[in-house]
């Protein structure tokens, strides 16, 4: 039976040759899904897949569009938004 700590899903598990030549279970962290948008669930551009570990070490500039709403809606629903927001406004 595995340690507690890999007995759990959040790591994903690959088979990896050792030296002695026998192939060993090992953990390692997922990589995270695409960021979509929001509303239309559209992939998002320009938002890189960084794992926990590396993301810190990014600045936030380089993870999110800068834009309002960027990183969470995709340019097309930002605009709409936008407008809306605008018209309701007056
Ligand atoms: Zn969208």
């Amino acid at each position: 039976m595995p340690r507690p700590r890999y007995r759990s899903r959040k790591l994903k598990r690959v088979k990896k040759k050792v030296p002695g030549g026998a192939t060993k279970l090992s953990y390692k962290k997922k990589t995270p899904k695409i960021h979509k948008c929001a509303e239309c669930k559209k992939e998002l551009k320009g938002i890189p897949r960084l794992k926990a570990t590396k993301a810190k070490h990014v600045p936030k500039t380089k993870k999110k569009v800068s834009r309002l709403y960027g990183g969470f809606l995709c340019g097309t629903c930002a605009r709409k938004k936008l407008k809306n927001q605008a018209r309701l406004s007056k």
